[in-house]
């Protein structure tokens, strides 16, 4: 039996004792449980002094760098690894995976979050969650919802329309929620159509609770509750940090005031205890150091995309003794591995891609900083900036090939990017090495899309590397030297121009407001229906093998599609493609994306050989949210699906006939003459009273005017807008109010 909890107790439970504890009631022999960041590695805090500074931790690569394996199983021995390490710290909860849709590329925390994509975004964070969970240590899913921004993180309000929030912004956590159940779902600060996240009643009781079944607890982003008793009302569980001890008297004010329901605050204090509960079967233990660095570099190694390689610059011979290689950059030498934050890992050892490289190789290794790193604004170069430059372009121009190791300035929670542009030391770098050196590659470091226009035309080969966690180092040099075959695939568009981005005109918002004006078309989806010229498309990734696709089938099936797809390496090294299946709906009846990405795999082939590849689509993905029923509504139609590399290289399209789901709008004195045209019902009551043939049944309008109306196209097409209670207005021989009351209850019984 539970002991029964007072008031009170209930209260201190729904929040935190400290920074990473919940509260502890002992008389009722609920012990304190320890949560932390998050996501990429276990921040646990050395001393609470040490505000952002944790104990040595694994720091794998975060999600912009996992995100572009795109390889669930990575994902999951990754979820399982940071298990282990929590569970060796004697952490319940981890705070992660980060599922927010990076909506614009000047997103400050994109680093933290996956994809532009929800499919992509769910299904690896899902696998994540499973592989954490799996250990007996639970998730917390964040930041629900919205919060694709830092720019007034606490206060701003997403202004978003059902159908975008439901298929874009919610998608993914639904994917995760109703996938891989994660223990606790973190809520975010901002506001949501002008409710804040932690008091959205809809999202968080109606939706998540009622419509998806999540069972779990939500957890409020660190400080971000307002008002307790709004937030308890509204669905949320746990209030962090803690302690709030006058927020715990006004909770118990507001029960013995009758102003909270007491079933409420009891809920929200069983969820708590519910997952101390879960907490007390995980078991301590220990890894291993060496195992998780490997695993660390491995994924790294799966997540570097290429992007360009003329004439098969890369990969690098390692045996080359003769050769001199260049390795320009002070981020070879001092790697932008992570951003900065609350994610922010002590790492247990770090790797920089200088050293990596000397030791990959037999050729003569020489490096030049060429720039200095600085976390201030952009500035004119001083007198020893110009030095660095000059050293580094004559290494570059005595070497066979030039490595430029350039990226990002510093990315961190908390503030979005005023731009996309590489700094301006960087892009000098660049440009004076390409103007030495023809076998000039660039190897960028990067938590968010950069811009590779123009400056990419005049290099050779470009490697995208984002943050690759503390063994990137190793990862790049395997990639350079050939050890690992490039597979990554970009998980967000790069494009041309900042300017050409669908969310441009509406980021970061004023005056309190976001207003996400490009709907439903994030990403690619904006860029693809505009038929927008990119720099490199969603998807996209080039392999030191080649892959030739034969024709794809589709099948429907009785839990939605099944796409399979012959995938044959046609060149002379093993390698690694991952198959995307983008599904589009040409005739559908609502707008839509041209394609969306709805599934797809990583599938390693040997040169030579074909694998036969099976990707499913399941039904309720094919769904869109309809505002007039309130609900999701498969469409009957053939749908395309377009099998290829990227989403702007699709190599063979299957269609296949859908039946829809058995929906009816119901015609109502509302819905216009058009309207009641189109179904099948009410086309035959309107001609029955327009052609005066109705009689009995519809009233007996009579022919007159309206039967002319009728057989008059331009007059048809004139009215088809006009509600059918309005038509009177017209011309009051039209409808009168009593035909029509008729006439909707004749086509509605
Ligand atoms: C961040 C969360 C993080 C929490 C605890 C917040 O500022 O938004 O992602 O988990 O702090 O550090």
């Amino acid at each position: 039996m539970t002991p029964e909890l007072t008031a009170a107790e209930q209260a201190a439970l729904t929040s935190g004792r400290d920074s990473w504890h919940t509260t502890a009631v002992e008389s009722a022999g609920v012990p304190t449980i320890t949560v932390t960041d998050g996501p990429h590695g276990v921040r646990l805090q050395a001393r609470p002094e040490d505000m952002l500074k944790g104990q040595p931790a694994t720091c794998f690569p975060p999600a912009v760098a996992s995100a572009s394996t795109w390889d669930p199983e990575l994902l999951r021995r990754m979820g399982e690894a940071l298990g282990d390490e929590c569970r060796a710290m004697d952490v319940a909860v981890l705070l992660g995976p980060g599922v927010n849709l990076k909506r614009s590329p000047l997103g400050g925390r994109n680093f933290e979050y996956f994809s532009e994509d929800p499919v992509l975004t769910g299904i690896l964070a899902a696998a994540w969650v499973n592989g954490l969970q799996s250990k007996n240590v639970g998730a917390s899913l964040k930041h629900f919802a919205v919060n694709s921004q830092e720019t007034d993180r606490m206060r701003v309000s997403a202004d978003v329309d059902e159908r975008t929030l439901r298929e874009v912004y919610l998608s993914a956590f639904r994917r995760v929620m109703s996938h891989a159940q994660p223990w606790t779902v973190m809520v975010a600060y901002n506001k949501i159509n002008g409710v804040y996240a932690t008091e959205h009643h809809w999202l968080l009781t109606k939706v998540a609770r009622g419509e998806w079944g999540y069972d779990g607890l939500f957890v409020s982003d660190w400080g971000a509750v307002a008002d307790r008793v709004a937030a308890v009302a509204a669905g949320l569980d746990l209030t962090m940090p803690g302690p709030d001890d006058a927020g715990d008297a006004e909770l118990v004010a507001a029960v013995t005031e009758g102003r909270l329901d007491p079933a409420l605050l009891g809920r929200a204090a069983d969820r708590v205890r519910a997952l101390v509960g879960k907490a007390a079967a995980r078991v301590g233990g220990d890894y291993d150091q060496e195992a998780h660095h490997a695993l660390a570099r491995e994924i790294a190694g799966r997540a570097i995309v290429l992007l360009k390689n003329n004439g098969s610059l890369l990969p690098l011979d390692p045996s080359d003794g003769a050769a001199s290689i260049a390795v320009l950059g002070e981020f070879a030498r001092t790697p932008r591995y992570q951003g900065g934050g609350s994610s922010q890992i002590t790492p247990t050892r770090l790797d920089d891609a200088l050293t990596e490289i000397t030791a990959a190789t037999e050729a003569t290794v020489i490096f030049a900083p060429g720039y200095i790193v600085d976390e201030g604004p952009e500035r004119d170069p001083d007198a020893s900036e110009a030095d660095l430059l000059a050293e580094a372009v004559a290494v570059a121009q005595a070497s066979d090939v030039a490595l430029v190791f350039v990226g990002s300035a510093h990315e961190t929670e908390g503030a979005d990017r005023d731009g996309i542009d590489l700094p301006a030391a960087h892009r000098r770098l660049i440009d004076e090495v390409a103007k030495v050196n023809p076998r000039t590659v660039v190897i960028l470091s990067n938590g968010a899309v950069l811009a590779t226009s123009p400056w990419d035309k005049q290099v050779a080969a470009v490697v995208e590397g984002w943050l690759l966690g503390q063994a990137g180092g190793g990862a790049l040099a395997d990639v350079l030297f050939g050890t690992v075959n490039p597979s990554g695939r970009l998980a967000e568009t790069i494009p041309l121009r900042l300017q050409d981005h669908p969310s441009y005109l509406d980021f970061p918002g004023e005056h309190g407001h976001v207003r996400y004006g490009e709907g439903l078309f994030v990403g690619y989806r904006g860029f693809d229906a505009r038929e927008q010229e990119v720099a490199y498309p969603f998807g996209f990734g080039l392999s030191y093998t080649t892959f030739g696709y034969g024709q794809a089938t589709a099948t429907a099936t009785a839990g939605g599609i099944e796409v399979r797809v012959p995938v044959t390496n046609t060149g002379d090294r093993d390698g690694r493609e991952v198959v995307q299946v983008y599904v589009g709906l040409p005739d559908s009846e609502v707008t839509r994306a041209k394609r969306e990405l709805k599934a797809f795999t990583s599938v390693p082939v040997k040169a030579g050989e074909t694998a036969e590849v099976v990707l499913t689509i399941a039904r309720e993905d094919l769904a869109y949210w309809d505002i007039r029923l309130n609900r999701w509504v498969v469409e009957g139609g053939a749908y395309e699906c377009a099998v290829g590399a990227s989403s702007r290289d699709l190599r063979s399209t299957a269609v296949v006939e859908i039946e829809g789901d058995d929906v009816r709008i119901p015609l109502t004195a509302d819905s216009t003459l058009g309207e009641w045209l189109a179904d099948p019902r009410g086309a035959q009551a309107l001609g029955a009273v327009f052609s005066g043939t109705a009689g009995a049944t519809a009233g007996g309008a009579g022919g007159g005017p309206m039967a002319a109306f009728f057989a008059d196209p331009t007059m048809m097409l004139f009215l088809s807008a006009t509600p059918l209670s309005r038509l009177s207005a017209f011309d009051s021989s039209l409808l009168s109010a009593e035909v029509v009351a008729k006439l909707v209850a004749a086509v509605n019984d």
